[in-house]
């Protein structure tokens, strides 16, 4: 702690303070001094002045009485000089006057020192004589005693004593304030000490404690204490003043301490809004604003920037199958590796979920090149499988690539044109990426009216299901494949490879599986009682369908109401659902077969190159993707693939069914390699219920006449 030293402390306002005191002080000492003084001189004059008188009229008094003789016996007059002589004895006397009954003056006595001063007789002051008045008065400043010599009855003359009063006040008052000085000097030479003593005992250490509380605020430095030792109000009012700056101090620790915390959780709320949890990437809200500031300088400036937008392939199986757990370690692998693709200055953040951005600064010229070339970087290098709890997790990204200039340089549309491009890249077959094209915002917006007019679509009665025949080796139909319809209300016709993807994407597909098995269920009696022989019905069902969990008992409730042989009804799916869910799916089908229900691989053989999970999975029939079937005519390596998958199935003692066949030549080859049914537009395309019969009756009646195909 820092105390003051004497030469910090000259503070105007106490310096006049102090001199002020001093100088009231002195002047209050030096008035009362003098008024004592005065009143002291007063008295002292009054005393001379009775004195003088008295000792005046003693002494004219004994003269006149003494000259009584000399007066009265005219020899004897002659004495008088020598009486008046007598006079030189007393100093004060100035001159005495000896006059007879008629004022005529007798004698003259002068004093030496009178003399002196006043040589010339007619100097000496002229009294009218006659009209003074007997005894003692003060005349011209002198002491004057007129006295009758002689008795009333027997008046002889007067005598006039003259004493000076003046030289004899001016000479004591000059002793009188000499004895005085002394004194005065003692009571001055006090003041002054006091006025010390007062400065240095009381007004210095105020004058320093006021200089110390005017340093602490200048300097704002609350570790300094006023170093003072002693007793009494100043040393009361330092140890106050310590006191309140040791609370003040401890009040700035405990203060800066709930600063330094509301600083810190203030940082973590910053984190929290601003940066994502678990991967520690900058969040949605960070980017945009990081982006905004990037686009407005783009814009200033003329130049472009791209946004990939990136989504996970696969990741929700891989969440649900392998527990979220896993896949949030997954999702922190993931966002390293692609930082690790990233230059210097390109920002990753994670939008939620499996969605990440990417904003590329600085991409010289050619912009688009360098995305792409960033988006085939990052796509191949999550092709690697990541190794999470000992087991190669297999993942895909599907990247949408949009650039600012084409987004008027708004942020929002930015990141929105990335998302419908990277649509377009799921769209395209996953693990690949696709550029934003104007359009691309039109089928955007086209899937959000569908998305949006699905679960209306069903209440209003808009969709309605078609049935296509499968036909067996001998050209009977044995079975038909329900197909959905959507006859919207906006757009006429939608094709199911439209709107089906959207309502799995947009959480809807489980009302319409519903919907589908319902109205199968119902068409089912009508079906079967108008047909020669069983036919098996097939329903699709989609990969999000396996997830619902209570599908399972509305198909069971569904069985008992429609009164449903489940022999007569199968599933289809494709082998990417199945495989890509593969416990909930075994789960799913393992329980679906238990009711009866036979299921079907649907579009085998696009998916997956290893075919050995065939022998993990309990199905009954395999589809030939209609791809290869398309291609057969032109293409000997398609027709292999179709006499290796018919092979397979034999061997796997599963039945064959070949979809999209359009032609006699295409049908015979199929039939030819031992394909168990046909399915296609050259039998039949999908029909509603009401001309389906028809079109059964149609194939079976050619069916008879075998020359038809033969
Ligand atoms: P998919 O399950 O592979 O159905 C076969 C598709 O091929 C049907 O198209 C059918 O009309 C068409 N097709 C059949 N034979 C031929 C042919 O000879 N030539 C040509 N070019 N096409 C033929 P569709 O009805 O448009 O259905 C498309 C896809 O929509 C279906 O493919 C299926 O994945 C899905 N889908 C249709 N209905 C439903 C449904 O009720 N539920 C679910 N989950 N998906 C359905
Ligand atoms: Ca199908
Ligand atoms: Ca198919």
């Amino acid at each position: 702690m820092n105390s003051l030293s004497a030469d910090q402390l000259k503070t105007p306002m106490l310096k006049s303070l102090s001199s002020k005191i001093i100088v009231a002080t002195t002047l209050l000492v030096v008035m009362c001094s003098i008024a004592f003084s005065m009143l002291n001189i007063k008295e002292h004059e009054n005393t001379l002045k009775l004195t003088l008188s008295k000792h005046a009229n003693s002494l004219s008094n004994m003269l006149a009485h003494a000259l009584v003789p000399m007066l009265a016996d005219e020899s004897e007059r002659i004495n008088i000089t020598a009486k008046l002589l007598d006079l030189e004895e007393y100093e004060h006397v100035q001159y005495a006057i000896v006059f007879d009954r008629n004022w005529k003056k007798v004698q003259l006595y002068l004093s030496p020192q009178f003399m002196q001063t006043m040589p010339n007789i007619n100097d000496v002051p002229n009294f009218n004589v006659k009209h003074l008045k007997l005894g003692m008065d003060i005349i011209h400043g002198n002491i004057t005693a007129l006295k009758p010599i002689g008795d009333k009855q027997y008046l002889l003359g007067y005598l006039l004593l003259v004493n000076d009063y003046q030289t004899v006040l001016h000479e004591a008052n000059k002793n009188f304030i000499l004895s005085l000085l002394p004194v005065s000097l003692l009571i001055l030479g006090f003041m002054i000490g006091l006025g010390i003593w007062i400065n240095n005992k009381l007004i210095d250490p105020l004058k320093r404690l006021t200089s110390f509380t005017e340093s602490i605020t200048s300097s704002q430095d609350g570790n300094r204490r006023f170093d003072y030792h002693g007793q009494g109000e100043v040393a009361n009012l330092s140890n106050n003043i310590n006191d309140m700056l040791d609370r003040i101090e401890k009040q700035n620790i405990q203060n800066q301490h709930y600063t330094d915390t509301l600083e810190s959780r203030k940082i973590e709320l910053e984190r929290i809004a601003n940066y994502d949890n678990l991967t520690s990437l900058p969040n949605r809200k960070q980017f945009l604003e990081t982006i905004e500031l990037d686009l407005l300088k783009a814009e200033r400036t003329g130049s472009n920037a791209m946004v990939l937008f990136l989504d996970l392939d696969h990741f929700k199986s891989i969440n649900d199958s392998l527990g979220h757990g896993t896949g949030d370690q997954l999702l922190i692998q993931v966002s390293k590796t692609i930082n690790e693709q990233l230059r210097e200055q390109d920002i990753l953040a994670r939008l939620g979920g499996d969605e990440f951005l990417i904003l590329l600064h600085d991409c010289g010229g050619d912009t688009i090149s360098v995305a792409i070339t960033m988006a085939k970087r990052i796509i191949s290098a999550l092709e690697k499988p990541i190794i999470l709890k000992n087991i190669d997790v297999q993942t895909g990204v599907s990247i949408g690539i949009a650039d600012a200039v084409s987004s008027n340089y708004d942020a929002e549309s930015l990141i929105s044109n990335a998302d419908v491009a990277m649509y377009k890249a799921k769209h395209t077959g996953r693990n690949t990426y696709a550029i934003f094209e104007p359009y691309l915002q039109e089928v955007s917006m086209r899937r959000m009216v569908i998305a949006n007019s699905l679960m209306k679509a069903i209440q209003d009665g808009e969709f309605e299901v078609f049935y296509q025949a499968k036909v067996n080796e001998f050209s009977q139909v044995n079975g038909l494949e329900a197909l959905i319809r959507w006859n919207s209300s906006f757009e006429g016709f939608i094709s199911p490879a439209d709107f089906i993807p959207i309502a799995e994407s947009s959480g809807k597909i489980t009302a319409i599986t519903r919907w589908v098995i319902e109205q199968v269920f119902k068409d089912n009696a009508k079906i079967q009682s108008q047909s020669s022989r069983p036919i098996v019905i097939s329903l699709n069902v989609s990969a999000y369908d396996i997830y619902d969990l209570k599908l399972l008992s509305f198909i069971k409730e569904k069985i008992s109401t429609y009164d449903i042989d489940t022999s007569l009804i199968e599933i289809e799916v494709t082998e990417s659902a199945y495989l890509n869910n593969f416990e909930e799916a075994d789960h799913f089908f393992n329980e679906i077969r238990e009711l009866g229900i036979s299921i079907a691989l649907d579009d085998f053989g696009t998916g997956y190159s290893s075919m050995s999970y065939l022998t993990r999975i309990n199905i009954d029939t395999l589809k030939i993707d209609q791809e290869f079937v398309k291609k057969m005519d032109n293409s000997s390596k398609d027709q292999l693939i179709i006499e290796a998958i018919i092979d397979l199935a034999h061997k796997l003692n599963l039945k064959i069914c070949a979809e999209g066949v359009e032609t006699l030549q295409q049908r015979n080859y199929l039939i030819e390699r031992g394909c168990h049914q046909i399915q296609g537009y050259f039998y039949s395309k999908p029909s509603p219920i009401n001309t389906l019969l028809d079109n059964i009756k149609t194939i079976n009646d050619n069916s008879e006449n075998s020359n038809a195909y033969d």
